[in-house]
């Protein structure tokens, strides 16, 4: 059976190029291997689509049903993140750069996890590993994962680690100016004009199980916030109507990507406990914090927390 290799909903570049470079790797190693994604070529978010035309590859093949599958997870084990019906495929591999999910397995798996900023910094480690050349093109898709995921090594999610494979991987796919690079993903990424606001609010998009609760999160990265000023009120209903879909809270992150901060809006049966996770205080239903750049490190731990998770 092929192994689809897929990574979490909405998925992001990592989640896109990860895929696409896991097939390739498995499919070096021997084992049929073919990537996927969660949404439809029409579907991918506009820098994923800059990555993928870039460097000439091709969009992931379209899943939405795990059921009757083999799959390889990349970036992500939550199973609220995962296809429909994740229980009745069988997950054989997991690579990932996350806390680690829900996502169980009858049988022994390759669990490869580590607590760096990319997917794709694990990846060119397992590359590495197998002695197996990466392909220019799959170490460009690579290398624009690890720039979008550590927003060019400002996150705090950056490590070594990633640095050391952008440093290896911009000689294979032959990119000298990787700043140039990030800046024209970043103007892709963040262009807003005539996007509906639902879709704005899921291009970058997780849903957590917070004891029970249900919790969205999501994330865009801006150049300015003024960018968004003019859809505010129209991502915000965007976000009540999300939250009366059975959601606890639903939160979205505008993060500027230039002053390092993020103005966090906030829809949440308890808005008090949301200001006590950070410490901050809500005025007309956001609040800026300085510093937050990631949702994974900054946002979610402190919510879980606030969750007694
Ligand atoms: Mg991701
Ligand atoms: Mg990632
Ligand atoms: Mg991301």
């Amino acid at each position: 059976m092929t192994v689809c290799v897929v990574g979490h909903s909405s998925p992001d570049t990592d989640s896109v190029t990860s895929a696409i470079a896991y097939a390739a790797l498995l499919n070096a190693q021997g084992t049929d291997a073919k990537a996927c994604m969660q949404c439809d070529a029409d579907g991918l978010n506009p820098e994923s689509k800059l990555v993928l035309d870039r460097f000439g590859l091709a969009a992931p093949e379209a899943i939405a049903d795990a059921g009757g599958k083999q799959l390889a997870l990349v970036d992500f084990s939550d199973i609220a993140q995962g296809p429909a019906n994740l229980g009745d495929g069988e997950v054989v591999a997991i690579v990932d750069h996350h806390k680690i999910g829900d996502v169980t397995t009858n049988n022994p798996i390759l669990f490869r996890a580590e607590p760096v900023g990319c997917t794709g910094t694990v990846l060119n480690k397992m590359f590495k590993e197998a002695g197996v050349e990466i392909p220019k093109n799959v170490a460009g898709g690579m290398l624009c994962a690890i720039l979008s995921d550590t927003v060019n090594f400002k996150s705090p999610t950056c490590t070594d680690d990633d640095k050391a494979a952008v440093a290896e991987l911009k000689e294979v796919a032959g990119v000298t100016d990787t700043d140039e690079l990030f800046m024209d993903m970043l103007k892709a990424k963040s262009a807003v004009d005539g996007v509906p606001a639902k879709d704005l609010l899921f291009r970058d998009y997780k849903d957590f199980d917070m004891k029970g609760n249900k919790v969205g999160v999501g994330q865009l990265e801006l150049a300015t916030i003024d960018q968004v000023t003019a859809v505010r009120d129209e991502l915000v209903k965007a976000m009540e109507e999300v939250k009366a879909d059975g959601r606890h809270s639903v939160l979205l992150m505008l993060t500027d990507v230039v002053k390092e901060g993020t103005d966090l809006v906030v829809i949440s049966d308890d808005p008090a406990m949301i200001e006590s996770a950070f410490n901050s205080k809500l005025d007309g239903g956001s609040m800026w914090i300085d510093g937050m750049m990631s949702r994974k490190k900054q946002t979610v731990p402190n919510l879980q927390e606030a969750f007694g998770c």
